[in-house]
């Protein structure tokens, strides 16, 4: 049984690096449109010996891997791939907020069909929820959530903790750390259910702070990181997480991947309340004077610290070739385009048709000086970066926030809320 199981997974080693292989042009999925034909021939070789090998032993272990769900007869090779791989199940945690509901949109998009969705929200308070999966709200600090949350799955996305911007993190950092909580339970329950793979979503805060004291954008390279002094709180919280998802790689075989997020917008993020993030915030404010007629603006520090800003479909992106990367240790996932905040005001400025008089409040949180991604790794490693432009996201951003804005006005209660229901 162990040796024709070994047979089996070594076949379907094989089958898998047939297909996902990188190429030059980065790494790709079955679902690709340039798979070879000659890939797809060694593919089906592979996958009929596997099914063999399968077939003359007792059924896989259920915790082991998630059983196939009867489909129709596929027509090609290349569609029993997709099928075989959008019927395993997927499991994403912190999906009721910003980026993990963006995440839920993209698999569903894809095709997957087994998409398992975890928040600590109550459904109703979920940023974008989708009622053709299965969407749970726990509490991933404890460990039997955790446990429910990674029964079965194929792949886990961790993007479940308690965040927002700069007024947040400098108030609320035992909060913040405590998020570790989550990643530590959440990787035992993955090893417990011999999940094989798992992402978590770090950031741009792990960044050494005696590195990021200058107004002029330094690039952070991935070795930046150490020797460590990252963002009081949340910052040590990443860090430490990083290293854990690393050790339990090394020590137990898990297959984790990490991403270093730097400062994500778009729509269906957090405009309001306090955990709202710069790009956000610039857009109610400036949305609020020119519904309001009060042409004023107040922009925390000096306006001069330097950040760059990754639009939403970029980060989703990048989530998802890291993932299928070799890529070991945690790498950067953040747009190169480097702005002051001004400059950031400017922009937004300049779609909403405005000018504003700007008041600059030098107590506010401001963060480092001056942040920016250094992109040479993923370039290498990936031949892709994130490439959307500030100003085209931000147009997307603001044009959504000003809808969400006139909605509140009018008492809608939701207003970042929004429930998708399927059409078969
Ligand atoms: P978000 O706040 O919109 O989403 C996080 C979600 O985690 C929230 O919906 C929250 O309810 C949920 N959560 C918190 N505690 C939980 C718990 N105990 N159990 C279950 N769910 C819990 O934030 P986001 O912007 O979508 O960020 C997602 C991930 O990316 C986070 O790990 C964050 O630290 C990381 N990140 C984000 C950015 C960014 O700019 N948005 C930058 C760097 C890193």
């Amino acid at each position: 049984m162990f040796e024709s199981k070994l047979l089996y997974g070594v076949l379907r080693q094989l089958g898998a690096w047939v297909v996902v292989t990188p190429d030059l042009k980065g790494f790709r999925r079955p679902d690709s449109s340039d798979v070879s034909l000659g890939r797809c021939a060694l593919t089906a070789l592979f996958w009929v010996l596997s099914k063999q090998v399968l077939s003359s032993t007792h059924p896989l272990d259920p915790d082991e891997e998630t059983p196939p769900v009867a489909h129709p007869s596929p027509n090609s090779t290349e569609e029993v791939l997709v099928s075989e791989q959008n019927e395993k199940l997927v499991v994403i945690t912190g999906a009721g907020g910003f980026i993990g509901g963006h995440l839920v949109s993209a698999f569903r998009a894809r095709g997957y069909k087994a998409i398992r969705a975890v928040d600590i929200k109550p459904l109703t308070d979920w940023y974008q929820r989708f009622d053709d999966v299965e969407n749970l709200s726990l509490d991933l600090n404890r460990r039997e959530n955790c446990e429910i949350a990674a029964r079965g799955a194929h792949e886990i996305y961790n993007l479940a903790a308690n965040m927002g911007g700069m007024g947040f993190i400098e108030n609320n950092k035992a909060l913040c750390m405590l998020s570790v909580l989550i990643n530590t339970q959440m990787l035992q329950a993955a090893i417990q259910h011999r999940v094989p793979r798992y992402f978590y979503s770090s950031s741009a805060c792990v960044y050494n702070a005696d590195k990021q004291k200058t107004f002029e954008a330094p690039s952070l390279k991935e070795e930046d990181a150490y020797p460590a002094m990252p963002e009081d709180g949340y910052g040590w919280e990443k860090l430490f997480s990083e290293r854990m998802c690393r050790h339990f790689r090394e020590d137990f075989g898990l297959r984790a991947r990490m991403a270093r997020f730097h400062n994500v917008y778009g729509p269906w993020g957090t405009w309001y309340g306090g955990r709202e993030k710069a790009p956000a915030a610039m857009c109610r404010k400036v949305i609020e004077a020119k519904v309001t007629g009060k042409h004023e603006i107040e922009i925390w520090g000096s306006g001069e610290q330097t950040r760059s800003f990754m639009y939403i479909d970029d980060c989703v992106k990048g989530i998802d070739l890291i993932m299928e990367s070799d890529i070991l240790e945690a790498i950067n996932l953040g747009s190169s385009e480097a702005v002051t905040i001004n400059q950031l005001v400017d922009i937004t400025e300049e779609i909403a048709g405005i000018k504003l008089k700007r008041k600059y409040d030098l107590t506010a949180p401001k963060g480092v000086n001056g942040r920016n991604s250094d992109n040479t790794l993923i370039q290498k490693l990936l031949h892709w970066e994130p490439n959307t432009t500030l100003r085209a996201g931000m147009e997307k951003t603001y044009r959504w926030i000003y809808d969400q804005y006139l909605a509140r006005e009018r008492g809608d209660s939701g207003v970042v809320r929004e429930v998708f229901v399927a059409s078969n």
